[in-house]
């Protein structure tokens, strides 16, 4: 290959790279990940996938909940960008389960006050209001993993926002063990045990 070649061949691979969304190209794996923005949870690793170099939209929050933030991005990348897979994943020992909704509002009021006039999104102020004593549910802190993600995986699936032949998966990565489970199954529940011989 001459250099022109090499270079041109290059300068193509950047193009295509920048262009992707002028093109209506989707990401590589044409996914839309929803999951907790905790630093223990090592998404690319737990997927085997590159989600920061092409191969899927990435979304984070707090406790990786479907949120109506998560429900925007979800509804752009499924309707406008390609998308056509949705994984979630949730995890044990997420700090969204070691606060109680009261205890954290309680803080929350004592340090800014009536949480009620507080807009929740400031670009759209008022537009985007919560009902008067909403802003507990809102935080949406959680008590147990295992329900939350089945719940996640229902709120994507039934909304009318999410096209309906798009895959919903969720999974609870367990910072344990370092692998992932779908929720309500645990093998370590499984094993070492004799009840299933009994049971026979
Ligand atoms: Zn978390």
């Amino acid at each position: 290959m001459s250099l022109e070649q090499q270079l041109d061949t290059d300068f193509s691979r950047r193009e295509n790279w920048a262009l992707r969304r002028q093109q209506q190209l989707p990401n590589n794996r044409r996914l839309w990940i929803c999951a907790c923005m905790d630093e223990r949870l090592p998404v690319d690793d737990c997927l085997g996938i590159r989600a920061d170099h092409g191969d899927a939209h990435l979304f984070r929050n707090a406790g990786g909940l479907i949120t109506e933030d998560a429900i925007r991005s979800a509804m752009l990348s499924c309707n406008f960008f390609g998308t056509t897979e949705i994984v979630i994943i949730n995890h044990t020992e997420c700090g969204m389960m070691s606060y109680r909704q009261d205890t954290a509002v309680d803080a929350l009021t004592e340090r800014y006050g009536d949480l009620d006039k507080i807009d929740v999104d400031p670009f759209l102020g008022p537009r985007l209001t919560l009902d008067p004593h909403a802003f507990g549910d809102w935080i949406r802190l959680f008590d147990d993993v295992d329900e939350v993600c089945a719940q996640q995986i229902e709120l994507l699936r039934q909304h009318p926002l999410i096209p309906k032949q798009v895959t919903v998966s969720g999974w609870i990565y367990e910072v344990e063990t370092g692998h992932l489970r779908p929720p309500h199954r645990h093998i370590g529940k499984q094993v070492n045990t004799s009840r299933q011989m009994r049971a026979k």
